[in-house]
């Protein structure tokens, strides 16, 4: 091994401690809604059945419901990176990612984070902590990131773009489903996938594609019921490939790991609201027999 191989290894050590410490706990580091504690209101319609009240969401309190924030990347990259999020603008603002710029939580029956990228629009990449460059020779020359060469991340296909999906394909709509039997389906679905994300803890290193497969498996598990899951469970694979590229560097575990501990995050997110809605939903309709074999079934 030469000597600029072991600097490499050495800086790639000392940028992937940084990221690690500060993105684990909370993946992107942008605040978001605690599903669980969502609240979809009813209230009695002109037949006597209870209906979806009036949308009405606080303003979004990561951003004071500007639906801009500003960008979290660039504090961990150096001035020379790139940023995939905000492109280094002179505000570095961005999107806010806990109301996805709505300046409240969009309706969680119409509008859900999408499931890969949780907002951002694309998936970032974890070798070069999205700064698109590697810093090599005492910190003089920077070269692009052999994984994304240069971009700093990859689009997202769970959403195209877009930033939020339309949640559990139920018909006419999760919004106006009222057969029980197929609301219980999706809702054990999104149960089981909750399970199984629970179950993976991805680690890396000489398992990475091994765990790269069995998440890509997970989300096609539930690709049928919730759709935005077809294009990952198709993306994974190849996400994760550039992200093999950087198996040289010291930390590629840890940046193998973390880009699957990102994308479990959000699927987990997206999962946790679907499953609270699905929920709501469920009393709704359960209400809505009752008040009618109370009526005699009119
Ligand atoms: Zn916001
Ligand atoms: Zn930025
Ligand atoms: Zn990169
Ligand atoms: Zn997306």
């Amino acid at each position: 091994m030469n000597s600029r191989t072991i600097l490499i290894l050495i800086l790639s050590v000392l940028l992937g401690c940084v990221f690690i410490s500060s993105a684990v706990a909370q993946q992107d580091g942008y605040p978001r809604y605690t599903p669980e504690r969502v609240e979809r209101k009813t209230e009695a319609g002109d037949d006597g059945k209870l209906k979806w009240a009036k949308y009405e969401a606080e303003k979004c309190r990561g951003c004071s419901g500007t639906g801009k924030t500003k960008c979290k990347a660039c504090e961990r990259l150096f001035d020379e990176a790139g940023c995939p999020d905000c492109k280094r603008k002179e505000k570095r603002e961005i999107v806010c990612r806990t109301c996805i710029g709505d300046g409240s939580l969009p309706d969680p029956l119409k509008k859900v984070h999408c499931p890969g990228c949780s907002g951002a629009a694309f998936l970032l990449c974890t070798v070069c902590n999205g700064g698109g460059k590697i810093r090599v020779d005492k910190a003089k020359r920077l070269s692009a990131c052999p994984a994304c060469r240069g971009d700093g991340a990859f689009p997202c296909k769970g959403c195209g773009g877009k930033r939020h999906v339309s949640g559990a394909a139920l018909k006419p709509s999760l919004a106006t489903a009222d057969d029980t039997k197929k609301i219980k389906r999706a809702l054990d679905v999104t149960e089981k996938m909750l399970k199984e994300l629970g179950r993976f803890q991805p680690k890396g290193g000489d398992k990475g594609r091994k765990e790269a497969k069995a998440l890509a498996k997970i989300l096609k598990s539930g690709a049928k019921t919730h759709p935005a899951f077809k294009g990952l469970e198709k993306q994974v694979g190849k996400y994760m490939g550039k992200i093999f590229a950087g198996k040289q560097f010291v930390g590629a575990a840890e940046h193998e790991s973390l880009a699957m501990e990102r994308l479990k995050a959000s699927a987990e997110y997206y999962l946790k609201m679907q499953k609270r809605m699905l929920e709501l939903t469920l009393k709704r309709v359960e209400a809505n027999a009752k008040i009618a074999a109370e009526n005699g079934g009119k």
